[in-house]
């Protein structure tokens, strides 16, 4: 890395200020040097270097500061001096704090160092030690600052040039800071964006599952639809066959439901079938059991691991669930309440049927429960 090159155009001639420069000068080049080294403890070498260069920075701008007062210098001179060096310890702060977001980090603040410092020295510094001696040599305060103003010991082109390289320096310095301040307000952004979008993402999840479950639901009686039963048996159909295990299917139809809507009217219809879906459902046994709507007033029931002798229970409960409801149906001629009829079709292993000749077991078993008179259940055979 590029370190401080000490020439004869930095001295001043003000002893104390020159012997303070070169061990300001000694600073940089060593934290330079360890910015370079690949050393493990390296960031804590480089923090403790850098903490003894700011101390002695300010250290040597006090001292600087309380020479220019105790000589009396112009208190214009002051002032500018005094602003540049109040400059430099913030913006030089700065950029410490932030050298982690920086992408050349060593470059930047090494690079301001040996820049600001050499610009100040051949600038600012050299003025106050022109207006020292032209002090000592008669000339009052006034006088010598007037003078640095007008013309000044370097000729014109190398002055301009030096506030060319100082406006230069301050553009340099403000876009730096700008950049800082603009880095952490994209990252801020971003942070914001990520939340947002996580929290969409959540949204869209749960809508998501709503959905699935809507669409699994039969909206009138709040179980499974036609559908996800399909869906269901196959599965089952599936998993008992291969864990030789046997299933049954239960077909529960509502007895004389066209009389019951016309004697009580379609709403009270409605109400009655919810009424009979949830006593169907609570005559299952098992948590793996389902409920569903197979169309109209015609339920259906799936039991896994369910023999002849389970699934008939099974069947025997929900017909008398259903009578023990209590539902009024004057104009049924089996029953003065609400009954059903319930057709049952269980596989059982070695055997093998597939979902839709279950369907059609079960389906004729419930025609045979109707043609027998209903409220009661027969098993297919
Ligand atoms: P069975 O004992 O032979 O089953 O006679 P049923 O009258 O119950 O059978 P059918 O199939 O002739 O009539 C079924 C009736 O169920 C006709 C239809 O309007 C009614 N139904 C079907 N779905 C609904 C529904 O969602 N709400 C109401 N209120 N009625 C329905
Ligand atoms: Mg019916
Ligand atoms: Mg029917």
């Amino acid at each position: 890395m590029e370190t401080f090159v000490w020439d004869h155009n930095f001295i001043t001639g003000v002893e104390d200020v020159d012997a303070q420069h070169r061990v300001l000068v000694d600073l940089f080049n060593e934290l330079s040097a360890t910015f370079s080294s690949a050393d493990g403890n390296r960031d804590a070498v480089l923090t403790e270097t850098f903490a003894r260069l700011l101390a002695y920075t300010e250290y040597h701008f006090r001292d600087e500061e309380a020479l220019m007062r105790g000589v009396g210098v112009d208190p214009r001179h002051i002032e500018l001096h005094t602003a540049q060096h109040a400059q430099f310890v913030a913006q030089i702060a700065a950029t410490w704090a932030a050298r982690q977001t920086l992408p050349n980090a060593a470059e930047s603040i090494v690079g301001f160092l040996v820049s600001w410092l050499g610009l100040h020295i051949l600038g600012t510094d050299q003025a106050l030690a022109r207006q020292i001696v032209a002090m000592a040599a008669g000339a009052s305060a006034a006088e010598a600052w007037e003078r640095e103003v007008a013309v000044g010991s370097t000729s014109n082109s190398q002055q301009a040039l030096l506030k060319v390289i100082g406006r230069l320096y301050h553009v340099l310095a403000g876009q730096n800071t700008d950049l800082m301040a603009a880095n952490r307000h994209l990252e801020e952004r971003v942070a914001e964006r990520t939340e947002a979008l996580e929290r969409t993402n959540d949204d869209l999840r749960r809508a998501n599952l709503q959905l699935e479950a809507f669409s699994r639901t039969d909206s009138l009686l709040g179980i499974a639809n036609r559908a996800y039963f399909q869906e269901r048996l196959d599965l089952a159909c599936a998993a008992a066959f291969r864990r030789e295990q046997p299933l049954a299917l239960l077909m529960i139809d509502v007895d004389h439901f066209k009389e019951y809507n016309d004697w009580y009217g379609h709403p009270a219809g409605d109400a009655c079938l919810q009424a009979v879906a949830q006593a169907v459902q609570q005559a299952m046994v098992r948590s793996t059991d389902m409920v569903a709507r197979y169309g109209g007033e015609e339920l259906v029931a799936v039991l896994p691991d369910t023999d002849v002798a389970g699934a008939t229970t099974v069947a025997a409960r929900v017909v008398e669930h259903v009578a023990a409801l209590g539902l009024a149906h004057a104009a049924s001629p089996v029953a003065p309440q609400v009954t059903v009829s319930v057709g049952v079709a269980a596989q059982v292993p070695p055997g093998q049927r597939d979902s839709a000749s279950l369907v059609q077991e079960a389906d004729a078993a419930l025609y045979e429960a109707k043609a027998a008179g209903r409220n009661r259940w027969v098993l297919a055979l």
